[in-house]
């Protein structure tokens, strides 16, 4: 299999220069590339219906034989329109085909066929569209369709993988080896790859289908443990002293249990162990991360060394800023700010002060990682909501040190089972309990024709010295003008609804400084509504605010509306979330109302998962994982399976570099290079 990989696609018949460069744009170079070509689709010609079976709008496959020769008609724009009319024991039906000149030469009266295609009807009766038809000679029954391109249809990519496959020798070496695949109960390789092109019934496509996904999927799972366990030898940073009970004299409540043991894991890594830390601190929105991340910062700059520590966004960034500044304000420990909206002349300074090691700790966005940021002494590298991130980004600011301590934070809006891949590379804590006096947040659904009364609510909550936030998804979506602006869905609600109320806005459109200021008001309660975008979707924290009302709540996933609901519940007061939507349809309400039952991110993320599928899940948020080529991160239970077999395989080989799995290994490196760089470098 490995020299198929170095056998060029042009080797094979009738794939000259020409072709080979068509495939190369599908990604083919190779002959084993193309065998890893798996099928888009298929179309089931292996569920033969009777004719007389067949319902309108269907697709579906009959077996009939032709029962008149072809009748072309010629229409305006010289179109030709062929008909002919097919039987089998049951019926017949007419054949539409459109603007194909070959089809009278290709069907043959009183031949018999396989059709494929959608039916529908006219006034005389029921008809199939454009079939794809092949004579009922026994064969394949379930067809292979391909990702074409431009003067490549998936039937020329279909022959090149027959050929392919021809090439294969009769034994070939799998990389899971016997004893795996046996106890997990995973088809041989070469049979896997002959059915998943050309399966003669569903089931041998399904034993196919697992074996490779299940390769695929712990390929990744090893490639991540194996990037935790070798990439990165020996820490020579000389953190001794634990300050971690010194830093909570500073805060102002004490840490929950949960924060503690968090804090004492990552202390343990950085002053007990030969290799550098890589944890991941897990927990839920409004867990208290920060005070667990400031402690393992004021610890490395207790000893002497800096840390870097990333967001997402620069209004988070500039939160962090403000509450490290005031947490380390009577301490020896300088913090400086370096995002991308700052002035160059500030960010020179601020770059300055990091090489030269007048900085103990800088908190920022991506700004951190350009190549012109240089520390004196990286320590620990810490990146807040890392879900934002990629493991590329992570890696690079990883690379500011001298293989400095890694400590990431996510609330979860990844479900699990994807979780313990993506973060496999790392060591997890988990804060599994929220600071005291926290009331789970009351969610309800309501119209827009209900609006009256939840702004009713929300001046009586005011009343009382709280805060709301307002959410309205508009500004970023600029392709949505038939809906008013946040900016003129705030003016409306300041003259109509709370004119005695102050009303602040903040949008991604506005300059840093600007959203800054309007923060800096709500935080300290000179606001008392917030009219936001989803800029203020992760990690700002103004404890005061009690309610958030979310406008076309429709329109966002679950996870995405869990991080909005986590604005609210930060304080000891009950807090609320009002979701308003008209979208009556059931699915919609259903996602709606999985709100309203829970406040377990968990349980959220993977409802999220189930009903929108990893793409939608994901929108442009990356994850830093290489391409698959058949997996699919929604599918749980195969996710669960790998990562048991992972399991087994460490176990029973102890090393990825066990000579005994080689071809795994090989496999690892091929998905990592392969547009997974990023995980690598
Ligand atoms: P997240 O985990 O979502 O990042 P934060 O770190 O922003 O949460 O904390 C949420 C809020 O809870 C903040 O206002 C923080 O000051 C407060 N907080 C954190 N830990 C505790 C605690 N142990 N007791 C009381 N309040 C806490
Ligand atoms: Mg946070």
């Amino acid at each position: 299999m490995t020299s198929l990989y170095k056998t060029p696609v042009s080797s094979l018949n009738g794939i000259g220069e020409k072709r080979a460069a068509l495939f190369a744009r599908l990604g083919i170079k190779s002959v084993g590339d193309l065998i890893n070509f798996y099928p888009r689709t298929y179309e089931d010609w292996s569920n033969i219906k009777h004719i007389n079976e067949l319902e309108y709008g269907e697709t579906a496959c009959i077996k009939a034989i032709v029962a008149t020769s072809v009748n072309d008609t010629r229409i305006s724009g010289g179109r030709i329109i062929s008909k002919t009319a097919v039987y089998d024991d049951t019926g017949s039906i007419q054949l539409v085909f459109f603007n194909n000149k070959y089809i009278s030469s290709m069907l043959r009266q009183g031949g018999e066929y396989f059709f494929y295609g959608k039916t529908s009807s006219d006034s005389y009766g029921m008809q199939m569209l454009s079939p794809t038809f092949a004579p009922a000679i026994k064969g394949t029954q379930i067809r292979p369709i391909y990702r074409q391109t431009a003067g490549l249809p998936s039937k020329s990519v279909e022959s090149a993988v027959r050929q392919a496959l021809s090439m294969l020798p009769s034994k070939i070496n799998d990389p899971l080896p016997d004893a795996v695949r046996e106890r997990f109960d995973l088809c041989p390789l070469r049979q896997a790859l002959f059915d998943i092109h050309f399966p003669k019934n569903c089931q041998q496509l399904e034993t196919a289908r697992k074996r490779l996904v299940t390769e695929e999927l712990v390929v990744l799972n090893l490639g991540m443990r194996n990037l935790r366990d070798h990439s990165r030898g020996v820490t020579s940073l000389k953190i001794t002293k634990d300050y971690s009970e010194e830093f909570e004299s500073l805060l102002p409540f004490t840490m929950t249990n949960a924060q503690k043991r968090a804090v004492s894991d990552c202390i343990n890594d950085i002053i007990n162990k030969s290799s550098p830390m890589n944890r991941l601190v897990q927990g839920d929105v409004g867990s208290g991360k920060t005070a667990v991340a400031a402690s393992v910062c004021y610890t490395v700059a207790k000893n002497g060394f800096q840390t870097a520590f990333m967001a997402p966004t620069e209004i988070l960034a500039r939160q962090h800023y403000k509450t490290f500044q005031r947490l380390f304000e009577n301490t020896d420990i300088k913090v400086g700010l370096l995002t991308g909206a700052l002035k160059e002349s500030e960010k020179k300074q601020i770059r300055k002060s990091l090489a030269d090691g007048s900085i103990d700790m800088v908190i920022g966005t991506h700004a951190l990682i350009t190549d012109k940021t240089e520390f004196k002494n990286l320590a620990l590298a810490v990146t807040d909501e890392q879900h934002r991130f990629g493991v590329a980004q992570r890696a690079k600011l990883l690379g500011k040190g001298n293989n400095p301590h890694l400590l990431v934070m996510s609330a979860t809006p990844i479900p699990r089972t994807l979780g313990l891949i993506i973060f496999g590379d790392l060591d997890i804590s988990i804060i599994d309990e929220l600071p005291p006096s926290r009331k789970p947040v009351k969610t309800v659904l309501r119209t827009s024709a209900m609006r009256g009364g939840v702004y009713d609510f929300i001046r009586s909550e005011v009343k009382h010295g709280r805060q709301a936030y307002i959410v309205c998804p508009l500004v970023e979506e600029g392709e949505l003008d038939d809906v008013a602006s946040a900016e003129e869905y705030a003016a409306d609600l300041m003259l109509r609804e709370f004119p005695d109320i102050a009303v602040g806005i903040v949008h991604g459109q506005m300059k840093p400084d600007e959203k800054d200021e309007v923060m800096r008001k709500f935080a300290e309660n000179e606001y008392s509504v917030l009219v936001a975008t989803t800029v203020i979707e992760v990690g700002v924290d103004v404890p005061n605010a009690t309610v958030i009302v979310i406008e076309n709540a429709e329109r966002f996933g679950l996870s995405q509306l869990h991080q909005l609901r986590g604005r609210v519940g930060r304080g000891s007061s009950q807090s609320y979330c009002i979701l308003i939507s008209d979208k009556g349809s059931r699915t919609t309400r259903e996602r709606l109302e999985v709100m309203c039952s829970t406040n377990n991110g968990f349980v959220i993320a993977d409802e999220d998962l189930k009903m929108r599928g990893p793409g939608d899940f994901f929108g442009h948020r990356q994850h830093g994982l290489p391409q698959m080529s058949i997996a699919d991160f929604a599918d749980t239970k195969s996710l669960e399976l790998s990562q048991k077999i992972a399991d087994y395989i460490m176990n029973r080989y102890g090393d990825i570099r066990n000579d005994e799995i080689r071809l795994l290994k090989a496999e690892i490196d091929r998905l990592f290079d392969r547009g997974g760089q990023n995980a690598l470098n």
